[in-house]
């Protein structure tokens, strides 16, 4: 089995919270995809990653690692979430091309006979698993080499653009409140919030999970 070098910052661990083995997964999966498409952890807008977690399975810690590796924070609308299901991150960088990091099959086995993943399926959270558990499946996780945990696939075709940024807004006719120009719904010849507009919040049903 061939090491690496990878370590993962103080910082990273604090931000995530709790010590566990998808963090630094998907810690590994942004440096790997980055070392894939010769960018640095990015600084502004140069890079999106796309996860195709869902929700309502325990692995989406993976992305607060790769937030953390390449730079593409949710704040900034550098990360989306795609919804598949699946341990995989697509990270596009324009004008450099895209990659898809999956989590192979056969290490997503062997991880899930690791006791730690006893504990969880008995609802039991990270921080309150014994340390030496935890520490055994984070120690398999970062001595893995790339090759034994990783799918790389290129995607020449891939493509994505954001709306340009505006800074308008309009006031809520009903509440009063501001909302950016793209967001704003008329009712009655009356520019309003979503909510007061008693609009469809399909996007409140996606983050519940109810798609
Ligand atoms: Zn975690
Ligand atoms: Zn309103």
């Amino acid at each position: 089995m061939t090491g690496n070098k990878i370590e993962i910052p103080k910082w990273v661990w604090d931000f995530h919270g709790h010590t566990c083995p998808f963090m630094p997964i998907g810690y590994r999966m942004g440096v790997l995809a980055m070392k894939e498409l010769s960018i640095d952890r990015v600084k502004d807008h140069g890079a999106f990653a796309f996860s195709e977690m869902g929700v309502g399975h325990p692995q989406t810690c993976m992305m607060d690692g790769t937030m953390a590796a390449t730079g593409c924070t949710y704040g900034k609308l550098m990360m989306e979430r795609l919804d598949y299901g699946k341990v995989a991150t697509i990270l596009y960088a324009p004008g450099k091309g895209a990659v898809r990091i999956y989590l192979r099959s056969e290490f997503q086995d062997e991880l899930g006979k690791f006791e730690f993943f006893a504990y969880r399926k008995k609802g039991i959270e990270p921080s309150d698993i014994p340390e030496d558990v935890t520490e055994k499946v984070v120690a398999k996780v970062m001595e893995a080499s790339d090759e034994e945990l990783f799918k790389v696939e290129k995607l020449p075709d891939f493509t994505f653009s954001r709306p340009k940024g505006s800074f308008a807004k309009v006031k809520c006719s009903n509440c009063g409140e501001y909302v950016f120009e793209r967001y704003v719904r008329m009712k009655d010849g009356q520019p309003m919030c979503i909510p007061c507009s008693g609009y469809d919040q399909t996007w409140v049903n996606v983050l519940k999970g109810v798609q």
